[in-house]
């Protein structure tokens, strides 16, 4: 599956690696090898990462803190403090190495760095208190993102990812609803119509 980076930092596209939260929970990152892949993809991160298996359960550890310190942030409560010592601790450590040249800026960094950098990411994030931050309006999306639209009023976490779902679901719901009412409404559709389209 796809990874998506909608949610406007790299810390929360980290936790938006589950889908469906309160659902059936979906996780994209089932192995050592979709981290990888996960740090790669992401901007601003070095693309050459490897991971180990005690590598890999740090970064889902870290990352289901920072889902945790970003939820409580959301539903204004006080940071749960397990999260935060493990977002903090992981934050201590030193960063992936930037370089400028003519070609553009070169990341460099191994898997501790890029947790460190994830990290500082999420302290930055919710040490803001201007940051607005939202869970996803799609009931079935679980992703919290980052609003830094004028008035805030972002209602998706991403329109290709939520928006155009919702809004295909209730065009859908709406063109049901007027069949199933059409011969109230004078569409000049006969009876049984919609059983010969099935
Ligand atoms: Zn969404």
């Amino acid at each position: 599956m796809d990874f998506t980076f909608v949610s406007g930092d790299p810390a929360l596209d980290l936790t938006g690696t589950v889908g469906s939260r309160r659902d059936e929970a979906v996780d994209l990152l089932r192995s050592p090898a979709d981290l990888e892949r996960w740090v790669a993809e992401c901007p601003g991160l070095p693309d050459d990462v490897s991971a180990d298996e005690a590598g890999f359960r740090l970064a889902l550890s870290l990352r289901e803190a920072i889902y945790r310190l970003a939820l409580d942030r959301v539903l204004d409560r006080p940071f749960d403090p397990v999260s935060l010592r493990i977002v903090n601790d992981t934050a201590a450590g030193s960063p992936p190495v930037i370089k400028l040249s003519d070609s553009g800026l070169c990341v460099s960094g191994d898997l501790p760095e890029v947790l460190s950098e994830l990290a500082r990411c999420a302290v930055a994030l919710l040490a803001d208190a201007r940051s607005c931050l939202k869970e996803c309006g799609r009931t079935d999306c679980t992703r919290i993102y980052l609003d830094r639209s004028r008035g805030s009023r972002r209602t998706w976490c991403g329109m290709e990812e939520c928006g155009n779902r919702v809004k295909a679901a209730a065009y859908r719901a709406r063109r049901l609803a007027s069949a199933a009412a059409g011969p109230e409404l004078g569409s000049g559709q006969r009876p049984g119509r919609r059983q010969r389209e099935r």
